[in-house]
Formats: C-alpha cells, structure tokens, sequence
C-alpha cells in the first residue's frame, strides 16, 4: 500500500453511522459502498470490522482493526429484523426502492385510530379510485407520487406478537403522543418494543388543537426519556399534527418518506414473493381468506404458496378497496383467495413452484410441529442457562425487560446492571417501567429472546400463563442487590439453580397395615 494512503482504525463492530463519522462522509456514502459489495445495510445496523474494512479500502483508506468496544445503543442490538434477513442474500443490483411499511403506536387515547383515519382520508386519489372502501388490515396513501403502507392495527401490542413469530412486516414505527398528555407508560412501552426491533421512530405529537397542547413539555419529556428529537440534538423527526382537525398529516408522510429513505427500504420485485399474513378470517362463501403483505418480490394470481401450516394457489386477490388484481409487488397488501385453512397473522408466506410442492413442504412442516411438541417447547433463554449458552456461543447480549413498583427503584436497578456483562455478552435494557408485570412484558421477551425481571411487582394472571406457555423466564425481587447479584452470577456462570418445595397435592394416611 502506498505511503500516502491514511491509516484508519476501526472498532470489531460499529454503527454504519459511526462508520460514516470515521470517514468523515455522509452515512449514505457509506450504505451505497456497501451495496455496492452486496451488504444492504441502514445507518443505524452495525457491521463487523471486515465488513467495515472492505468500504474503508474502497474509500482509500488503510483498516486497522481496534479492540475498543463501543457501548452500543439498544437500537443497533438483537438479531436483523426480517426484512433484512429477507434481503441478505439479494443481488444489490436488483434491489429497487419499495414503499415504507409503517405502524402506528402509541399510549391509550392518544389518537392513534384518529391518525390512521386522517391519514386515510389524507389519500384523495385513493379515496376516488376505490368504489367500497373495506377493512383488509393495512392501505396504502400517496405523498408527491410516492406511496407509503400503514398497517391498520395500531400499537405495540400487535406489532410485537408478529415478532414473537417470527415476522416482521413494519419497517417504521410512528409514535403518537397527545401534546396535552405527554410521554405515559405506554409511550414508553411502544418506544422499548420499537427500539427492540430495531424500527426507526417518527413521534406524532398528536391534539395540537387543544387549548392545553404543551407539544415544548412533550419533547423535553421524550428527550428524558432517551428519544432525542432533532431539536435536543437527535435523529427522530417530530411533527405536531391534529389527528381531529386534519392538520400537518402532509408533513407527517413526508417526515416518514424522509426516514425512509434513510434506512434504504428496498426489495427485489423480479422474483417469487414471499411476506406475511397481515389479517385472515374464514368468510362462510368464498372460504379461507388472507390478507398478505408482500415483503419481497411479487405476488401473482395462480401462484401456489405455503403460508406456516396452510398452502394453496392464489384463486382471486383484492386490493384494499375490494378490486380485484393481479399482482401485487413489495409493500403491497392483497386480500387473497384460495388457501386451504385459515393462517395466523404473523405467519410467513412463500410462493413455491407449484401447489404440489407446497403441500409436501406443509406436510413436512406439521410433521416437525408434532416432533417438537412430543420433545417439549424450544426453550428460550433462562437465567440459568444462560452462562451454558453464552459459552457455546449461542448468545451475545443478555435483553432485559424491567418492571418495577416505582421510578425510583428502576434508577439504580438500571444502573447498576448495565455496568454488568463484559467482553462475551453484553446487558441490553430493553424496557425499564412501573407497574406489574403484563403480557405485553412477556411478549416483548419472547420476540426478543429476553428475561421479564420483576422488582417488588406482581405478575398479571394473563401474563403468567404466558410465560408459563412460552417458557420465558419471569423473576421476582424485593431486594435490590439480590436482583443485581443474581444476574452477575448467570453471567458469571456461578448462578446456583434454587431449589424450593412445591405443593403439588395433598395427601391423607387412613388406614396402616402391618405386615
Ligand atoms: P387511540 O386509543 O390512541 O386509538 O385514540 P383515538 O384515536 O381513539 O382517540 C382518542 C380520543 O382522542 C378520541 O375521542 C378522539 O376524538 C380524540 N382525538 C384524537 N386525535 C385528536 C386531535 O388531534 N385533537 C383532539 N382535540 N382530539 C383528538
């Protein structure tokens, strides 16, 4: 290598917008190297220092790798999320922009189905071209000619189920927080689950019509709470809208567009579709019907697909103003005709090459189903394992999700398990909140390969039976340092397993027999 090129030293993994800093160069300089080697990445995705090298050199530089382990946001952690592991293998060439799919989230009341019906109504052209406007689950608006997909069940709730089974169909999450209200605790839920997924934020502050709107309190509060809008020196786009009166829903899409095309949101129309189940219901004429989100490639009328443990060929399929189509393309949602059973919201669509194919990898599929329940459920992460899985290699972070009785406990509870962990395996606070612990908690866990960690806090009944079914691991404390020690030892591997007797039965001597 010549003299003249500069020696650049590089971290074992960082940020692509970490990356950029380095360079000195626009993060978008940074994802268009990386495409250009095949690497579809958004700014906020870390890439290992290979990969890094490999854009470092393009840019004319000389790669030094250096062992200094940055304290990753929780944003840049967990496994890719789907779309990417959709894309991975993708010739860059043939990627093209698709539209943003995008979630509303929020806490109760404030505005989140008043928002989506703004937006709705927002699409004129939409309006114009549907004759009857049905329900199908998601729909999709135009802004300056380009088209953005809003899935119509809003909430984090409904966001981290799918995740749970392993889908994912949003690529942003709109947070709606009412300018008289402020961040409450499920704002803060929506934004641990978000960033759990690693989804980019755009904040709504929502009812700006009314007298008591404080949208200045509102940021200052998100800002506390470690969502940095651009104002307070971060990257999450903020704009005041009226769900009620209308107002600001242009600027709203065009923020989202803005973060969209931040994160490159792209997919490969010229190959067999594959997405997720949005919605589906058996309708008593016309049978089992399905609402399909197209993630990659495109769907056409007669192609055979397996969706989780149904297949089928595509009969008829209906855009979200009942009319008929055929074909849908990424980020399209389709009403289609033709499965076999109902699927599940969540479940994973493919087309195969033909029908028969898709019967045998279905029948494949439910025999390995009844497999897996003869030998018990795949066990998530516990505690207790977790020092065996971390040896083998299997995990990287330890994600928590904190419920305590009250603000001031979480402080130091937080504060003092993030300075646990170390080189092999990282602590990851998912989310940190008052209250008992609830499903949503568990929920979150499951996604997330987590543990619920519960600190002078009870369990939901509904949130126990969860956990019980899905086998994530839920522990309660009411000390603080038993809590700590507790997750210093599972790291440490020293976490003893605790024995305790349990009550299964009781039973009564009536009668003794000497022989
Ligand atoms: P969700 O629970 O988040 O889906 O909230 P909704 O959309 O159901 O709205 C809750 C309440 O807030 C309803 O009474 C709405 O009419 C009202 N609301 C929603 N958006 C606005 C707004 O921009 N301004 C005012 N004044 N009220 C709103």
């Amino acid at each position: 290598m010549s003299s003249n090129v500069k020696k650049i030293e590089i971290p074992s993994s960082l940020t692509v917008r970490e990356l950029a800093t380095l360079f000195n160069v626009s993060p978008i300089d940074v994802i268009k190297e990386l495409m250009n080697n095949g690497f579809m990445a958004n700014i906020n995705q870390v890439v290992d220092y290979d990969t890094a090298a490999i854009v470092a050199q393009e840019m004319g530089f000389e790669p030094q790798e250096v062992a200094v382990q940055a304290e990753p946001e929780a944003l840049e952690q967990g496994p890719a999320t789907l779309w990417q592991r959709l894309y991975a293998g993708e010739d860059a060439a043939k990627l093209k922009p698709r539209p943003p799919v995008v979630t509303v989230m929020g806490h109760v009341d404030h505005g989140k189905t008043s928002l989506l019906d703004a937006v709705r109504h927002s699409d004129v052209a939409g309006g114009e071209a549907g004759g009857i406007t049905q329900r199908i689950g998601a729909y999709q608006v135009e802004h300056q000619g380009r088209k953005i997909t809003f899935l119509d069940t809003p909430g984090h709730e409904a966001f981290t189920a799918m995740r749970a089974r392993g889908a994912q169909a949003t690529d942003l999450a709109v947070l709606v927080v009412a300018a008289d209200d402020g961040v409450m605790p499920q704002t803060l839920e929506a934004i641990a689950h978000a960033k759990a997924a690693r989804v980019p934020i755009v904040v709504a502050l929502n009812k700006i019509d009314k007298p008591n709107a404080n949208p200045e309190r509102v940021k200052k509060e998100l800002a506390d709470n470690g969502l940095l809008i651009d104002e307070y020196g971060g990257d999450v786009l903020c704009v005041l809208v009226s769900a009620k009166k209308k107002e600001n829903i242009d600027d709203l899409l065009e923020a989202i567009l803005l973060v969209a095309d931040s994160v490159q949101i792209k997919a490969n129309p010229d190959r067999l579709a594959v997405g997720t189940v949005i919605e589906s219901k058996m309708d008593k004429s016309r049978g089992p019907m399905a609402t399909l989100l197209v993630q990659n490639g495109t769907l056409e009328l007669g192609h055979a697909m397996t969706v989780g443990t149904a297949y089928g060929r595509v009969r008829a399929m209906f855009d979200e103003h009942g009319l008929p189509v055929q074909k849908a393309g990424p980020s399209i949602p389709v009403e289609v005709l033709g499965l076999t059973s109902v699927p599940s919201a969540g479940d994973v669509f493919e087309v195969v090459k033909n029908e028969k194919i898709a019967k045998s990898i279905v029948a494949e599929r439910i025999g390995k189903e009844h497999e897996t329940a003869a030998s018990g459920p795949v066990r998530p992460l516990t505690l207790s394992d977790l020092y065996a899985q971390i040896q083998a290699g299997k995990v990287k972070e330890l994600a928590l999700i904190i419920k305590a009785d009250g603000q001031g406990s979480i402080e130091p509870i937080v504060n003092s398990l993030k300075k646990l962990g170390g080189e092999k395996v990282k602590v990851n606070i998912l989310h940190a909140g008052t209250g008992n612990i609830s499903e949503n908690d568990v929920m979150l866990a499951v996604a997330s390969h987590g543990i619920v960690i519960g600190f002078s806090v009870i369990v939901d009944s509904a949130a126990r039976k969860m956990a019980e079914t899905s086998g994530v691991d839920v522990r309660l404390y009411n000390v603080i340092y038993k809590l700590v020690e507790d997750v210093d030892k599972a790291l440490k591997g020293l976490l003893e397993p605790v024995y305790a007797d349990k009550v299964i039965g009781h039973a009564q001597v009536r009668q003794v027999f000497k022989i």
